[in-house]
C-alpha cells in the first residue's frame, strides 16, 4: 500500500490544501494530513479545531486521514508508514523554503522522498493567511475555502 503525507499547519484548509489533498489521493493508497504543531508559530486555530475543518472538508475522500502531531514530519511519515512527504508549490517564493525542508528531511531519513505538487494557478495566490485577511473583510469565501468551513469562518471574524 502506498501512502504520503500531506504535513502543513492548515491555519485553517483552504481549498488550494483541498486541490493537493485530492490529487494526492488519486496518486495514493492512502493519504495521511498531518498537522504539525509549530512552536515558532500562533495558530488562529487549536489544532483539534484545524483537524476537525480538515475532517468536514474531506469526507467525499475514502481514503484521507487526518492527525495531529508536535513531531518531526518524518517522524510522522514513519509512524504511519508513509514513504513520501507531499507539498505544494505555488510560487517561487515557496521553492527556496521547500528545498531547504526537503534537503534536511533527505539528510535526516534517505528512506523518505518529498513529491512537489505544483498548485493551480487559480489557487496559486491562496494561502491560509489570505483566507484569514479576506474574511477579516467579510468577502465572499465561496472560491477560498472549503464549502464545509465557510459558515464557521465567516462567524469566528464576524
Ligand atoms: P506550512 O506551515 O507547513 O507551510 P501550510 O498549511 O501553510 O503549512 O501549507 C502546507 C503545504 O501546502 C505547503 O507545502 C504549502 O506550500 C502548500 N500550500 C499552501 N497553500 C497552497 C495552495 N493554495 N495551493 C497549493 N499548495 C498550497
Amino acid at each position: 500500500m502506498k501512502i504520503a503525507l500531506y504535513p502543513g499547519s492548515f491555519d485553517p484548509i483552504t481549498i488550494g490544501h483541498l486541490d493537493i489533498i485530492e490529487r494526492s489521493a488519486k496518486i495514493f493508497d492512502k493519504v495521511v494530513i498531518a498537522i504539525l504543531i509549530n512552536p515558532r508559530k500562533t495558530p488562529s486555530f487549536s489544532a483539534e479545531k484545524r483537524k476537525e475543518m480538515i475532517e468536514r472538508s474531506v469526507t467525499h475522500l475514502q481514503n484521507v486521514e487526518v492527525v495531529v502531531s508536535s513531531d518531526l514530519a518524518i517522524e510522522v511519515a514513519k509512524a504511519h508508514d508513509a514513504k513520501i512527504l507531499i507539498r505544494g508549490i505555488r510560487a517561487v517564493a515557496d521553492y527556496e523554503y521547500e528545498l531547504q525542508q526537503a534537503t534536511t528531511n533527505m539528510a535526516l531519513d534517505e528512506e523518505i522522498e518529498t513529491l512537489f505538487l505544483v498548485a493551480r494557478p487559480e489557487y496559486s495566490f491562496l494561502s491560509s493567511s489570505v483566507a484569514k485577511e479576506l474574511a477579516r473583510y467579510h468577502c465572499n469565501l465561496t472560491k477560498i475555502l472549503p464549502e464545509a468551513i465557510i459558515e464557521e469562518i465567516e462567524e469566528k471574524f464576524r
